[in-house]
C-alpha cells in the first residue's frame, strides 16, 4: 500500500530512531495472533511518525478502571502516549472503538488511552484491515474525532479547553478548526467548514468518502484509507505539530463517492458476519437493499451493516 512507503521513509529501524513522538501498546484481554500484534505495532509506529512534536512526559497514579471498567492502574513516569490495546466482545456492526483518557494540563493532549477490538470474526480480519481499523482508532486516542467537544476536554486537573472545533447548524454539524478547513480549501471544499457524520466525530462519509477518519454515511469502499490533509490539520488543531509529509496523495470527490461493487459474491441472506464481508472485499458499511446486508450486522438499524 502506498501508504507505507510514504510515512515510514527510511524504514522501520531510522522511523523509531527519529520519531519524537512515540505511542506503548499494551495488550489486554484475549492473546492477538503474532501476525495481528504486529499490525497493531506497525499501526501505531506509523501514527506515531506522523507527529512531530514529542510527548510530554508526565508522571501518573491512576487508579484501575478510572478511565474504563477493565483497565489495569497506571503508575510511574510516562515519556510516551500509552494505549492499551483490549480484544473484548463488542456490537456486532463494530471493529473496535478508540478514545483517549486523562489530558494533560496546558496542552490538553492526551496522557494515555484505550482502544478495544472486537473479537468477534477479528481471526478472519485480513491484516492490512486490522492495520487500517487500528490507524483509524489510535488517531482517535490522539483526540481526532474524540477531542472536538468542548466537555470532552478538561484537563487532568479540572481545567477546560475553550477552543472550539465543532459547530451545530441545524442538523448538519460542521468541523470549523482552522487547519483542517484550511487543508479542506486547499483541496477544493466549499462552505463554511468541513461537515461531520452525524457521530460528529468523523468526516462526512458523503463528501470526503474514503479516508482514514471518514464516517458510514454514504457510499465510499472503506477499503483504501488514506491519512488525507484533513485529518493531519485535524492533528495541528488539537495542537500536535505534524510531519508535512505525513498525509497521503488525496482528492475530494467531485460527486458521488465512488462505488467499488465488490458485494458482488455476497451469500444469499448476507454475510455470515463483518469480517466475512471484509474478507470478500465488499464495500462497506453494507446498505440495506444491498446484497450482503443482513440485520443482524446493523445493530442500530440505521440500514448500514458493518459500519465503524
Ligand atoms: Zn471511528
Amino acid at each position: 500500500m502506498a501508504l507505507a512507503g510514504a510515512l515510514l521513509g527510511a524504514g522501520p529501524a531510522g522511523a523509531v530512531a527519529a520519531e519524537p513522538f512515540g505511542i506503548e501498546v499494551r495488550f489486554l484481554g484475549a492473546p492477538l495472533g503474532a501476525a495481528q500484534r504486529s499490525a497493531v505495532n506497525e499501526a501505531a509506529r506509523r501514527v506515531s511518525a506522523l507527529i512531530a512534536s514529542p510527548f510530554e512526559p508526565v508522571r501518573v497514579d491512576v487508579p484501575a478502571g478510572e478511565c474504563d471498567r477493565g483497565l489495569p492502574a497506571l503508575r510511574g513516569r510516562l515519556t510516551r502516549l500509552v494505549v492499551f490495546v483490549r480484544v473484548k466482545r463488542l456490537d456486532d456492526d463494530l471493529y473496535a472503538t478508540g478514545m483517549p483518557c486523562d489530558l494533560h494540563d496546558g496542552s490538553f493532549l492526551p496522557i494515555y488511552g484505550v482502544v478495544d477490538l472486537n473479537s468477534s470474526g477479528l481471526s478472519d480480519l485480513p491484516r492490512t484491515d486490522v492495520l487500517d481499523t487500528m490507524i483509524h482508532e489510535f488517531l482517535h486516542v490522539l483526540g481526532v474525532g474524540t477531542l472536538w467537544e468542548r466537555d470532552a476536554r478538561i484537563s487532568v486537573s479540572g481545567d477546560q479547553d475553550d477552543r472550539v472545533f465543532v459547530n451545530r447548524q441545524g442538523k448538519t454539524t460542521l468541523y470549523v478548526a482552522p487547519r483542517a478547513v484550511a487543508a479542506f480549501r486547499a483541496l477544493g471544499g466549499k462552505g463554511a467548514g468541513i461537515p461531520l457524520d452525524p457521530d460528529r466525530g468523523h468526516w462526512a462519509g458523503e463528501v470526503v468518502c474514503s479516508e482514514v477518519l471518514s464516517g458510514s454515511s454514504g457510499d465510499y469502499t472503506g477499503r483504501l484509507n488514506p491519512v488525507s490533509p484533513l485529518t493531519l490539520g485535524a492533528l495541528e488543531d488539537l495542537g500536535y505539530r505534524v510531519q508535512a509529509r505525513g498525509a497521503a496523495p488525496f482528492r475530494l470527490p467531485a460527486g458521488a463517492c465512488p462505488l467499488d461493487g465488490g458485494a458482488a459474491d455476497a451469500p444469499p441472506g448476507g454475510f455470515t458476519s463483518c469480517a466475512a464481508a471484509r474478507a470478500a472485499g465488499a464495500a462497506l458499511p453494507l446498505q440495506r437493499g444491498q446484497p450482503g446486508y443482513r440485520p443482524g450486522l446493523d445493530g442500530d438499524g440505521d440500514g448500514l451493516a458493518c459500519e465503524r
